[in-house]
């Protein structure tokens, strides 16, 4: 049976951009909520389920796709524990930033660069020049608040590349959606 929403709108062919983006939000926050409804838990199971009931224009398909599996793989139990339940729960929603203007899957000429600063315990992620400037993460635009960057990681001194790392970076606000600074 087509769910009522599926009957709401024209053909994608027929609506405006903005009136396209509009339905598939509504449809993909739609498809989370009958999914908890329906007790689907698996995480598999609940991306397949988001897809089919979106009509494969799911808005958050990179998050159910790749960060959230990134997250409960790659992350410490510290992060788990701050992020997880965020990102199960669509209050974070990340995309993945891989892809610069200049090195698409050659990724180890990526040229983004993480450098850790002693001074304040973090690290200064940087995109040194034209081509290293990030390009293609979907739902970039204007759907996510949080990306997994893919950088060269140095140690304090640049003396010691450590290799390709993965961060987590915080874009946007999470209650205003407004971009953060930076
Ligand atoms: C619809 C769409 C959505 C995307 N979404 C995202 C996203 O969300 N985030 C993101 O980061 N990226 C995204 N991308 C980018 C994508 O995942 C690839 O990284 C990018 O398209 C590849 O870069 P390129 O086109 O410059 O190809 P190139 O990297 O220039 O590759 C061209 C060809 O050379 C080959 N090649 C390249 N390097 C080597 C090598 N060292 N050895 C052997 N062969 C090599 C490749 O296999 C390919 O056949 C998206 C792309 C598309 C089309």
């Amino acid at each position: 049976m087509v769910h009522p929403i599926h009957r709401t709108h024209l053909p994608f062919e027929y609506l405006t951009a903005e009136e396209h983006y509009s339905i598939c939000i509504r449809k993909s926050l739609l498809a989370i909520q009958e999914a908890d409804r329906l007790n689907i838990t698996n995480s598999k199971h609940r991306a397949w389920f988001f897809d089919i009931f979106a009509n494969y224009y799911f808005s958050f398909y990179i998050h159910t796709s790749m960060c959230l599996y990134a997250l409960e793989n790659l992350a410490d139990e510290e992060q788990k524990r701050q992020f997880l339940p965020l990102a199960q729960s669509f209050r974070l929603i990340a995309t993945y930033a891989q892809t610069e203007l200049g090195h698409g899957t050659d990724i180890r000429r990526l040229e983004t660069e993480a450098v850790f600063d002693r001074t304040t315990d973090s690290f200064i992620l940087n995109t040194p020049t034209v081509t290293s400037t990030k390009f293609w993460p979907g739902s970039l635009g204007r759907t996510v608040n949080y990306v997994l960057l893919m950088a060269q990681l140095y140690t304090p001194n640049r003396d010691h590349p450590c290799g390709l790392q993965m961060f987590l970076v915080q874009i946007r606000d999470l209650k205003t959606h407004e971009p953060l600074p930076g």
